[in-house]
């Protein structure tokens, strides 16, 4: 027999980061659910997950980015894993290896970034070629954000944002993400919305015609103006620094800044590679926040990286 022909006994897959260029949010449906319209945008910050073939079902986490991470059947990536065999009838389990590089409740979307890609790295490792409509099915039960970063680059999100849609987006973006220290709870940033919102009427969310016109055009410009989150006021009420943050990065030259999804991270959009140098610096150099990475975006969607090594 040759090795092609043999089961592969490990496969990686690479997942980027997500921002939310516009996040509109609705009044809480009966179920608690909040209808949102937004638009993801996949950006160049990556976590790897490597899942093996094993006798029981495990998780190692390591990488810059590993602190916080729940190291049990709590773990996205291993629930992600456990449901697609249960799905597809599949009797094996697997260790799961996370490498994370995106930032840990920083509202990049990173647990929901490993389930996707650990969706796409067991049906290579079980050969279970499933469609990319039925992994976009299990992605949604495992979380709102999941069907995007099987897909990555940009695209519209309705219901509980787990509904995609294409846009048409042009260009290549430049981004400077400020992360802060700690975390915000996701549930705890909606609750705070509801409360600054008191009675006052909440109109249903419908994604904004100028940020279709700025997608379509790819000028950094007009998508700065553009950038919009119902949840920034409810972020910067939980964490008042982010305000600071916001400012600092304007002064320093950004096109325009967004509290990303829930939160804390901050994105800003740069006029091109050596402006986002030149913000970088200086966010760093000003002490206002606790670290900045820079990122292109769109970035594709969870992709098998060096395809299965054969066992
Ligand atoms: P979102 O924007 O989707 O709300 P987030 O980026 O704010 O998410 P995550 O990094 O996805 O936040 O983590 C939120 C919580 O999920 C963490 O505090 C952690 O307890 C839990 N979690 C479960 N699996 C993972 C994982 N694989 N990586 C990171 N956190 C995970």
């Amino acid at each position: 027999m040759t090795s092609a022909a043999l089961p592969p006994a490990s496969v990686t897959v690479r997942v980027p980061a997500k921002v939310n260029l516009e996040l509109l949010v609705g009044a809480p449906r009966e179920d608690g659910y909040h209808p949102l319209a937004t638009v993801y945008h996949a950006v160049g910050l990556f976590d790897e997950v490597t899942v093996t073939a094993a006798a029981q079902w495990g998780l190692t986490v390591n990488g810059p980015q590993s602190l916080g991470v729940p190291s049990g059947d709590g773990n996205l990536a291993l629930r992600a894993a456990r449901q697609l065999a249960e799905a597809a009838g599949v009797q094996d389990a697997v260790h799961v290896v996370l490498r994370k590089d995106i930032p840990v409740a920083g509202g990049m979307a990173g647990g929901s970034a490993d389930a996707a890609a650990t969706l796409v790295a067991c049906d290579a490792l079980w050969g279970l070629a499933m469609t990319r409509q039925e992994l976009e099915g299990l992605a949604a039960t495992l979380g709102s954000d999941v069907p995007f970063l099987l897909s990555g680059g940009t695209a519209m999100g309705s219901g509980r944002g787990e509904v995609l849609a294409p846009v048409l987006a042009r260009g290549k973006f430049h981004w400077v993400l400020a992360l802060s220290e700690g975390g915000l709870s996701t549930p705890a940033v909606y609750a705070e919305c509801d409360r600054l919102r008191g009675a006052a009427p909440v109109a249903d969310p419908v994604p904004s015609p100028e940020m279709m016109t700025a997608l379509r055009s790819g000028d950094p410009h007009a998508l700065a103006a553009a950038l919009q989150n119902d949840l920034q006021p409810a972020a910067i009420s939980l964490m008042p620094a982010l305000g600071d943050v916001l400012e600092a990065g304007m002064e320093f030259g950004a096109l325009g800044g967004v509290v990303s999804g829930s939160g804390p991270t901050v994105a800003f959009l740069a006029e091109s590679h050596e402006a986002a140098l030149d913000l970088a610096v200086s966010l760093t150099a000003s002490g206002a926040v606790q670290d900045v990475r820079r990122a292109t975006g769109p970035a594709h969607g969870a992709h098998v990286v060096g395809g299965p090594r054969a066992g």
